[in-house]
C-alpha cells in the first residue's frame, strides 16, 4: 500500500483483431497514487488498453497484474470488484434513472447479476438501503451533483453526465480509476471542474489512468505519460518530456 509501489503492471500485451494489432506488445507500469496519462492519435489503441485492463477484452498474448494478482481468467465484474473502475469514451448511463439511482446501481456490488433486479424493484431497494443512498448522496456531493440527485440522467447537461459517470465508478470504491476521454466535448468551465475533481480523487488515494486529448489537461494533471501510436508504445515519461519528443510530435502530425 505504500506510495510509489507498482499497482498495475502490463507486460507485452498483444491484442489482435484479425490481422490488426490494436496493441503490439505494450508494457505499462502504473505507480500507486499516481495519475498516469495515456495518449496517442485516434485508433492508436488507448481504449483497447482500457478494455484489456478491465477484462472486457482478453489479450491475445501478454499479461496484466493488478495489486500483485494476475488478471488472466477473471471476469470483468470480478476485476471491477477487486478494485478497477472505469468510465467509457461514450457516456453510458441509465438515461431514465435519476442521478442518484445511477450511483446506486454502481454501489450494488453484484452489479451484473442483479442489475435488472435493482431496476425492477428500485423503490423497495431504495427504502431498504438507507446506507446505500446516504453513500450515493455522498458520491454525488463529491462531484458536485447533489442538487441534481433527483434528475433523470438523460436530462442532465452533458458535462454533468460525465461527472455522474465518475461518481458511479467511484461507488465501487476502486483502487484504480480508468477515465476514457473524460474531457471530450466539455466546455472550458466544465473541464476546470473536472480537473479539480480528478485531483481530489487522487488525494483520496485512488490511482488514475487518464486517456485524454487535451494536452493542457494532461500537462497539468499527469505525473507520467505513455504514448501509443498504431498499437505500439512510442514514448513514456514526464509530461513535458513526452510533449517535446519528436516521435510523439510526428505521430500526431502524421495522424
Ligand atoms: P483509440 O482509443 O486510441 O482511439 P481504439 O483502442 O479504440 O483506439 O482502437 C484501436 C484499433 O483497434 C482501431 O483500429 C480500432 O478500429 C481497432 N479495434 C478496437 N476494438 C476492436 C474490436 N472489438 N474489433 C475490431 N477492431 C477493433
Ligand atoms: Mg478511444
Amino acid at each position: 500500500t505504500s506510495q510509489g509501489a507498482t499497482l498495475l503492471e502490463a507486460s507485452k500485451v498483444l491484442m489482435q483483431f484479425g490481422g490488426l494489432k490494436a496493441l503490439n506488445e505494450v508494457d505499462l507500469s502504473i505507480k500507486r497514487g499516481s495519475i498516469h496519462g495515456l495518449i496517442g492519435p485516434n485508433g492508436s489503441g488507448k481504449s483497447t488498453m482500457m478494455n484489456v485492463l478491465t477484462g472486457i477484452y482478453v489479450p491475445t498474448a501478454g499479461a496484466v497484474s493488478f495489486a500483485g494478482a494476475a488478471l488472466a481468467g477473471r471476469t470483468s465484474s470480478d476485476i471491477a470488484l477487486s478494485g478497477i473502475a472505469r468510465t467509457f469514451q461514450n457516456v453510458q448511463l441509465f438515461g431514465e434513472m435519476t442521478a442518484l439511482q445511477n450511483v446506486l446501481v454502481g454501489l450494488h456490488h453484484s452489479f451484473r447479476s442483479n442489475l435488472l433486479d435493482v431496476a425492477l424493484h428500485l423503490p423497495r431497494y431504495l427504502r431498504e438501503n438507507h446506507q446505500a443512498s446516504a453513500r450515493a448522496f455522498g458520491l454525488l456531493r463529491f462531484v458536485g451533483l447533489e442538487q441534481l440527485a433527483g434528475e433523470e440522467a438523460r436530462n442532465l447537461p452533458y458535462g454533468k453526465q460525465r461527472l455522474l459517470e465518475i461518481a458511479r465508478a467511484l461507488a465501487l470504491d476502486p483502487q484504480l480509476l480508468l477515465l476514457d476521454e473524460p474531457a471530450a466535448g466539455l466546455t472550458a468551465p466544465d473541464i476546470k471542474e473536472l480537473l479539480a475533481i480528478i485531483q481530489k480523487i487522487r488525494e483520496h488515494g485512488v490511482t488514475v489512468i487518464l486517456i485524454e486529448h487535451h494536452m493542457d489537461v494532461v500537462m497539468s494533471l499527469c505525473d507520467t505519460v505513455s504514448v501509443l501510436d498504431f498499437g505500439q508504445k512510442i514514448a513514456e515519461g514526464l509530461p513535458a518530456a513526452v510533449q517535446a519528443d519528436e516521435k510523439v510530435i510526428e505521430a500526431y502530425l502524421g495522424g
